[in-house]
């Protein structure tokens, strides 16, 4: 059969998929994402996936986890308990209450990102555990995760060695979108269709980036993007935000210092 495409996102199509809140939008309309992350021995994913989806232009987020009023009191406006959600992100950091939480969020009838911990205890599972899902999965492992995910023979390098190839492996396995990151994050469809960022900066390899990029890819779950334009423009800007970031110096201007950040052999991006 013939390869499925691949291809790069470009920054002219992510202004089209991009949702832009029109003058009738309300809150529920622009997204509201619930978070099932964080717990008492990792309370800062909680608060990151947060502000990635608040950042992502959720209409709204819905956290149910443990450190509730400290994610509240750092976002005024997330909402707690249960309620109405269009789209669920669960496991970054959601340690010991991964397994209650991963059965939840599983059997909601609305698209689902399974991130960190949770991919954890999907890869004890196995693919079939995605079985009775109504909605679609978005998986999004590092290389490492990956490997647990494929089980057998695979092992991390392997799966950075050849990340065309294992996401769209993983893809078809579990039957979801897979977004697997790293040096190259690619993006895969179980059919196969594959998308490569084009904005990745290693400026992002830091504890806490992955979980910023479940909550920014969850909210444009939310928004109603199909898992594929979802991920792959979360990652897409999220490689923008760490390339600013280096530039003008979230911390120190590292960025500048080297003098640009292309001497880190990015390619460039263009608006
Ligand atoms: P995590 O492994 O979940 O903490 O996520 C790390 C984030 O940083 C992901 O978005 C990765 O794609 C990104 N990242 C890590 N290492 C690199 C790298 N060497 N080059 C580009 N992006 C990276
Ligand atoms: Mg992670």
């Amino acid at each position: 059969p013939p390869a499925a495409p691949v291809q790069a996102l470009q920054h002219a199509d992510l202004a089209a998929l991009l949702p832009r809140p029109g003058a009738e939008s309300d809150k529920y309309r622009r997204g509201v994402l619930g978070v099932r992350a964080g717990s008492e021995r990792y309370p800062g994913a909680a608060q990151l996936v947060v502000a990635g989806a608040l950042h992502g232009g959720a209409g709204a987020v819905r956290y149910l986890g443990r450190p509730g009023a400290e994610v509240v009191r750092r976002h005024p406006e997330v909402l707690l308990g249960d309620g109405r959600v269009q789209a669920w992100v669960v496991g970054p950091g959601s340690g010991e209450a991964t397994v209650e939480a991963l059965d939840a969020t599983l059997a909601a009838e609305v698209p689902v990102l399974v991130d960190a911990d949770g991919l954890t205890e999907l890869a004890r599972r196995g693919p079939g555990a995605l079985a009775g899902r109504t909605a679609p999965t978005l998986l999004t492992p590092h290389t490492g995760e990956a490997a647990r995910l494929l089980g057998g023979a695979a092992t991390a390098e392997r799966c950075a060695a050849a990340r065309l190839r294992t996401a769209r492996e993983l893809a078809d396995r579990y039957g979801a979108t897979v977004l697997l990151k790293g040096s190259t994050t690619v993006v895969a469809r179980p059919d196969g269709t594959a998308r490569v960022n084009p904005t990745g900066t290693s400026w992002l390899a830091t504890a806490g980036s992955g979980d910023v990029l479940a909550g920014l890819a969850g909210a444009l779950l939310a928004a109603g993007l199909d898992p594929f334009d979802a991920a792959s423009a979360a990652a897409y800007l999220h490689g923008l935000a760490g390339r600013l970031a280096a530039a003008g110096g979230n911390r120190l201007p590292f960025g500048s210092v080297h003098s640009t950040v292309g001497d880190r052999g990015e390619a460039p991006v263009t608006a």
